[in-house]
């Protein structure tokens, strides 16, 4: 599947599964913040299993901590299309968030300020933004500035509610991975270990597109990457996704308004205008 395709199926899975709007699922309720926050965050990791490949999209996305991240990917994950598109990677991704969560550092001024999970949403912001192509090869300043407000907000943001990090994270990653199993080629989705199937199973037709004879495993019904069919799939993939940030957007807008705070500022300012 494309990189713009992950991140939409991404973006689309936290609205789902985060979101209590209408066609929404609400599985794992958040805040308007959490909503907004957690679909860039969630579109950025369903891009994180191909951060295996060095010379991806995804490691020109904020040179050069990319490309040292997806070095490290690559190397403790046995090359492109191994360990990260494997069920363990969904843990492996939480984990880390998890562990990206604890880190954080107590200020005066702001209290506890998450620097692991500021430092984990600036990579993944720079991904989603690579591969929506809002940020490209030659705009690293630009990739750079907008990772750091966002990751900025999501710092000072997370102290309250990091813990939606890790679902993030591993939502992303189990979406890329059965977004890469529509298509053909498959995953090793049990890796390391990688079962072949039978001789009389590879002989048979449509069962050795499921269970491939290199082991790895798939249900193409979109076709090859990139295919109309995925295209078709995309398109109302995006505008949920979509949908989804409208809503996040117009419920902090709507909380802003109506704060006592904010309302009694304005009304206080209301005789002088
Ligand atoms: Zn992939």
């Amino acid at each position: 599947m494309m990189g713009a395709h992950h991140a939409a199926t991404g973006a689309a899975a936290w609205v789902a599964v985060a979101g209590t709007g209408p066609f929404m699922l609400g599985l794992y309720p958040v805040s308007d913040s959490g909503l907004l926050v957690g679909t860039i965050v969630c579109a950025g990791a369903a891009l994180l299993p191909d951060a295996d490949h060095h010379s991806g999209t995804i490691s020109n996305s904020l040179p050069p901590l990319s490309k040292v991240v997806t070095r490290a990917i690559s190397r403790a994950s046995g090359g492109h299309r191994h360990g990260t598109h494997g069920l363990l990677a969904i843990g492996a991704g939480s984990g880390l968030a998890t562990l990206a969560g604890l880190i954080g550092i107590q200020t005066e001024t702001y209290g506890r300020v998450a620097i692991g999970a500021g430092v984990l949403s600036l990579l993944l912001v720079a991904y989603a933004a690579k591969a929506l192509r809002i940020t490209a090869d030659g705009t690293w300043l630009r990739s750079w500035l907008l990772a750091i407000a966002l990751a900025t907000f999501v710092t000072l943001y997370a102290p309250y509610e990091w813990e939606w990090l890790p679902v993030a994270v591993g939502l992303g990653v189990a979406v890329h991975i059965a977004g890469d199993m529509l298509t053909t080629g498959g995953v090793p989705l049990l890796w390391p270990w990688t079962p072949r199937p039978p001789r009389w199973w590879s002989r048979t037709n449509i069962l050795n597109d499921i269970w491939q004879p290199s082991g790895w495993m798939g249900l193409p019904v979109l076709g090859n990457a990139g295919s109309r069919r995925e295209w078709a799939f995309a398109i109302p993939v995006s505008a949920y996704a979509t949908y989804g940030f409208i809503v996040g957007i117009i419920g902090i807008v709507h909380s802003f308004t109506t704060d006592p705070a904010v309302t009694d500022a304005f009304s206080s300012l209301w005789p002088l205008v």
